[in-house]
């Protein structure tokens, strides 16, 4: 097991985390020489990517050409050396083992089985973590700390600033729990599909190609008259899955759990119990009434609920949904992206999928990774230092990555010259993460 090693007491950078953020950040800082301690809660890689079973990568190209590249184009060809990535889609498993691959190839230590619980700071300069592994509490020192926990852990831990929600309404996007389902008919699936387009959503594509990832939605008519029977909770208003190619599996991303705070025990708990009984209504109703399903199974639930927002670090910057939607651009750009505004909405709130014309893009700046107040922490992924607006688009795991990366890179740096964050030349983060940056 090339991963563990025996924990020491200090290290250049400590990132909590090792979702697709967390474990960008740390390859880079590793593949930069920095030393580098990996937490993680759970006992494998991914978070939301493999825990959530979320998949597939978002759209992160123009015109053909990828925006995030480095770290991430490293995990996606593992992936599809082994078998595990086609077109854009994924398989939790295979994202764990490419993963922890590179990790060890990057000379990562990796602490799964583990978390951080508190945070000890002199004014603005976190000097330690204390950890808890083994049944026991340990302090770990560093230089320079990223949070990529999802929920800001480490911001809230510490006492930096950060926000939660809507600006107005404190709205947090909807829960979801994926599952699988096996033993699918897709021919059968086409056909009704075809023959009743008015039932599917209005983006959907009905030249079936079986030798790549499909993607159906709606069910509408099944959806409205399950509701009237009391087979299905209201707050289900379509059925969403990706298929594997040629396999008869789908992947559905089709639970809507609201009201829910996803960086609470208490509301986790609560979601894990709504979300599966939503999963339970759904496959029954496709098993007995939709074409296709006739024959299908459960394969799986994900590990967790799939949590899309909760705390946002404020940074420096804060990215806002204006800069998206008008293709900001900066000085100090770390990363791109060209995925629009996307909110599930709660209870009374509209959902909202607003693509970026063709070709816009935006950039992010290394502002939005460094956390107010605070001389030695950064953010990336989930917990961004964004409006609302700003992070529904930023969320995506290829953007994730991205800004994960660029942490990686600029908290190596610091470490090596034992240098504030703020006192690092843009330029020598930028060398490190050229491909990120520049078509
Ligand atoms: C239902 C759903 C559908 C989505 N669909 C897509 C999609 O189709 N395409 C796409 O590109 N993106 C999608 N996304 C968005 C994307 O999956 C996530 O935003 C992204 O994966 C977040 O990555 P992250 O590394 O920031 O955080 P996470 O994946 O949440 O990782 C955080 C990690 O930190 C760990 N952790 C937290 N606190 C601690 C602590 N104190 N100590 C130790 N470990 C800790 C957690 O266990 C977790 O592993 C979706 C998200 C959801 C929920």
């Amino acid at each position: 097991m090339k991963n563990i090693k025996n924990i020491k007491n200090k290290y250049d950078v400590i990132v909590t985390g090792a979702g697709i953020a967390g474990v960008s950040a740390a390859i880079k800082a590793g593949s930069m020489g920095a030393s580098v301690l990996l937490i993680e809660h759970y006992g494998f890689v991914g978070g939301m990517s493999t825990a959530g079973m979320v998949s597939p990568f978002m759209n992160h190209k123009i015109d053909g050409k990828p925006l995030v590249n480095g770290v991430f184009s490293e995990i996606e060809s593992g992936m599809r050396q082994n078998g595990g990535m086609i077109d854009n889609g994924f398989l939790a498993d295979s994202f764990r083992s490419v993963v922890l691959e590179l990790l060890a190839k990057n000379n990562v230590t990796v602490l799964l089985h583990s978390g951080v619980i508190s945070v000890n700071k002199v004014e603005n300069c976190i000097n330690s973590l204390d950890i808890w592994h083994n049944n026991r509490v340990e302090k770990v020192e560093g230089k320079v700390f990223i949070d990529t926990s999802g929920d800001a852990h480490i911001v809230y831990l510490g006492d930096f600033p950060w926000v939660k929600g809507d600006e107005k309404s404190g709205h947090l996007q909807a829960l979801t729990l994926f599952f699988r389902m096996g033993g699918i008919d897709m021919t059968k699936v086409a056909d009704y599909a075809r023959s009743h387009p008015e039932d599917f959503m209005e983006w959907m594509e009905f030249d079936f190609d079986f030798s790549k990832i499909l993607s159906v939605a709606g069910y509408y008519s099944f959806i409205k008259r399950a509701h009237v029977e009391g087979k299905l909770p209201e707050e289900i208003e379509y059925i969403f899955f990706t298929t594997l190619p040629e396999s008869g599996e789908g992947s559905f991303n089709t639970s809507n759990v609201l009201g829910l705070d996803g960086s609470t025990s208490f509301d986790l708990t609560r979601a894990e119990l709504i979300g599966r009984n939503q999963v339970d209504a759904v496959v029954r109703l496709l098993q007995e009434d939709v074409p296709g399903f006739e024959k299908s199974y459960i394969v799986e639930t994900a590990v967790q609920v799939g949590v899309r927002e909760t705390r946002r670090a404020v940074g420096d910057y804060v990215v806002t949904g204006e800069d998206i939607k008008s293709g900001a651009k900066f000085d100090d750009a770390i990363a791109r992206g060209c995925y629009g505004i996307d909110i599930h909405g709660q209870k009374g709130e509209k959902s909202r999928m607003e693509h970026l014309d063709s070709g816009v893009y935006y950039e992010i700046p290394l502002r939005a990774l460094i956390v107010k107040d605070a001389s030695n922490l950064m953010v990336a992924g989930r917990n961004i230092s964004a409006t609302r607006e700003g992070h529904s688009a930023l969320r995506i795991m290829p953007t994730s990555s991205a800004m994960g990366e660029a942490c990686g890179a600029a908290a190596a740096i610091a470490a090596k010259k034992n240098s504030e964050l703020r006192d690092v030349k843009y330029d020598e983060i930028k060398n490190n993460i050229i491909d990120n940056i520049q078509f």
